[in-house]
């Protein structure tokens, strides 16, 4: 195994970071505490919605946002197959049906006009997901839900910092969702946030993620079946002092993809993320690029890894998921534009402080291994 030489992400950890935790460790509160509070209010100003519930990961917040849309047995929920497996396993657990939505090339989503089209009388909810930090094109799909009765959740766990036509990511839908594992925007180690404008949800969040219990409830009393989704204090600790350099962290990101688009406008056969033309803030949780047909994108990334640059392929459809295809029956071929560009897609080492000279190695790498497929190819 080749050692890296540049790392495929990087949390940017501070020392007031590492006080603020220590601090909380101190307080003697480490759970359900002032810490949760705040982290919670400071998002949702951030976000722009009156609520925003901390949970213990996106996964778990958007489990909670499902329940809230009353999605159960029988139900479909209309979403995209070009995610992480997590933005649909939220609503298999509770016995819905994914109806996939290819996707348009361009975007890496589904076109709205195609929600619109597979929506059906079983549909509760669409699922969106602002993909790689980039807001879906929310508007048709709000217009449809009214018209239609059905719920918006949004998957905004790779948006934070992300803007669509001046409204931040997770102020869109009846409910949205952030994660912050450390490749994310922001990191608590592990957890999440999930937001809304409906006091209503917002309450169900907060029994949910503690037990059932509600706010008038006794400590052993609990009015329906919950969880344990709570965030710690010591997470949301980090989480708020992250939180307060998120305009640094999102400068960081798009000085990164600048460098990236850059140099890689030379480089023949690699074709730069574009952002939707709604997005007015990108946030960028990950750089991916998409190789030309006929390049050997497994081949590449092997070719890089052995030079010591490290990427990940982003993403495998979720329809293909082994349990996707034994619960559902889905086969290849059912969403052929998702399954191409899982094939041509590849995300390159990305972080907020990642040095020119790492982009510049990078970028060389690639231009260097990708040669040869564009030559076989040509002739
Ligand atoms: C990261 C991510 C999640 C899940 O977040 P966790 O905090 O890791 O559970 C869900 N959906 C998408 C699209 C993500 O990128």
């Amino acid at each position: 195994m080749t050692r890296e030489r540049v790392p495929m992400s990087a949390p940017w950890i501070t020392p007031g970071d590492i006080a603020s935790v220590v601090a909380t460790l101190r307080s003697g509160r480490l759970a359900l505490g002032p810490a949760t509070a705040a982290f919670e209010k400071a998002f949702a100003r951030l976000v722009s919605t009156p609520h925003a519930a901390a949970v213990s990961s996106g996964t778990a917040g958007l489990h909670l946002a499902v329940l809230a849309a009353g999605v159960g047995p029988g139900d479909e929920v209309v979403t995209t197959p070009f995610s992480f497996v997590a933005s649909s396993n939220a609503f298999v657990h509770e016995g819905a049906r994914p109806r996939f939505v290819d996707i348009d090339p361009a975007t890496l989503m589904p076109p709205p006009a195609a929600i619109a089209a597979a929506v059906t009388w079983r549909t509760r909810a669409v699922l969106t997901v602002d993909l790689f930090g980039d807001p879906y094109d929310a508007d048709p799909v709000l217009a449809l839900a009214k018209k239609r009765g059905l719920a918006v959740i949004e998957d905004a766990c790779e948006a934070l910092g992300s803007a669509y036509k001046g409204r931040p990511a997770g102020s869109l839908g009846d409910a949205a969702v952030f994660g912050f594992y450390p490749n994310k925007q922001i990191t608590t180690g592990e957890g999440g946030m999930v937001t809304t404008h409906r006091a209503g949800w917002d309450a169900l969040f907060r029994s949910l993620r503690n037990q059932g219990r509600d706010v008038h409830d006794a400590w052993t009393d609990h009015s329906r079946l919950g969880f344990n989704d709570r965030l710690d204090e010591m997470s949301a600790a980090l989480g708020l002092s992250q939180l307060k350099r998120l305009g640094a962290m999102v400068k960081g990101r798009q000085r990164v993809a600048a460098m990236y688009s850059e140099r890689l406008a030379g480089v023949g056969g690699v074709e730069a993320p574009r952002p939707l033309p709604t997005t007015t803030r990108m946030s960028w949780f990950v750089y991916v690029v998409r190789l030309a047909k006929g390049v050997d994108r497994d081949r590449v990334m092997r070719d890089l890894a052995a030079r010591g640059i490290p990427t990940r392929a982003y993403f495998s459809p979720i329809h293909l998921q082994k349990p996707y295809r034994e619960r559902f029956g889905f086969r290849p071929g059912q969403f052929p534009v998702a399954e191409e560009m899982a094939r041509r897609c590849v995300a390159l080492p990305f972080h907020a402080r990642m040095p020119e000279k790492d982009v510049a190695a990078v970028c060389r790498a690639l231009a260097a291994v990708i040669a040869p497929s564009r030559g076989a190819r040509r002739r």
